[in-house]
């Protein structure tokens, strides 16, 4: 049941059939894992709190960074040197008390994100290397949960929603990583401010549909952003039988953390 005080908060909510009283029930029993709290993870955090997502998981090791702030805006000048988590938990907080922020003050890995991952309804990608990517991929898929896709660069972003065996994963579109240093991060090639906040704000949509079961998710389709064109190009996708860890077939079935070593090496980028 609803409080007279949650009826208020939630009324604009309410108001539409598609969500109604039960909806808004669905979405503050839900539990959503966010990677990063940092340029994608800021506009995820600050959105599914106001709209009221009842339990969120935030994953990250890093503390607030000056050079943070042009993006993240879920952190203020104030938080610098603070861990992201701590910041995420205490300006969730203002925003929404229903919202219970659980935090872990650490990155992704083969041994913690079994323990963690079981415990929530579907995660949101909010890291910005392709060793945590997979790693959050392949664990998606092993432990059947959706997995809400977003990456960026400079002025460009994609998004998808990787919920095998309907769709792909995102091993079936892009089978191996590229080489170390191969693709740039925002790091080295800068990333435009407002970018992060346009494709969060993608898959806090998408996280919130997934949630109510309304409308078409991006399973399938992988968004394509040009920012500097303002264009938004749908290329469908398919699962692939061959996938190595959604496959008929598959020879991933446990994480092991060799396999995505740079993980852990990857200290200061996990954060997009
Ligand atoms: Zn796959």
């Amino acid at each position: 049941m609803l409080s007279d005080e949650q009826i208020m908060r939630y009324s604009r909510h309410i108001l539409l059939p598609e969500v109604g009283g039960r909806g808004q029930q669905k979405l503050l029993a839900a539990k959503v894992l966010l990677i990063g709290a940092g340029g994608l993870g800021s506009p995820v955090a600050l959105y599914l709190a106001a709209a009221g997502v009842g339990t969120l998981g935030v994953m990250d090791a890093d503390t607030v960074d000056l050079s943070n702030l042009q993006r993240q805006v879920i952190h203020a000048t104030p938080d610098i040197g603070k861990l992201k988590v701590e910041s995420v938990k205490e300006t969730i907080n203002q925003i929404n008390p229903d919202v219970n922020v659980i935090m872990y003050p650490e990155f992704a890995t083969a041994d913690n994100v079994p323990e963690i991952l079981p415990q929530y309804d579907l995660v949101v990608d909010g890291c910005d290397n392709f060793a945590t990517r997979y790693l959050m991929n392949d664990a998606a898929v092993i432990y059947k949960k959706p997995y809400v896709y977003g990456s960026i660069l400079r002025f460009d972003g994609q998004a998808s929603v990787f919920n095998p065996p309907q769709g792909p994963c995102y091993r079936c579109i892009f089978p191996e990583a590229p080489p170390p240093g191969a693709v740039p991060s925002c790091q080295e090639a800068g990333v435009l401010g407002v970018l992060p906040g346009l494709l969060g704000l993608i898959q806090a949509t998408e996280a919130v549909k997934l949630i109510l079961g309304v409308g078409e998710p991006l399973i399938g389709r992988l968004l394509i952003v040009d920012g500097l064109g303002m264009e938004f190009l749908h290329a469908k996708v398919k699962r692939n039988t061959k996938c190595p860890v959604c496959g008929d077939e598959p020879t991933i079935t446990k994480l092991l953390e060799e396999n995505y070593l740079q993980a852990v090496c990857s200290v200061g980028s996990a954060e997009e």
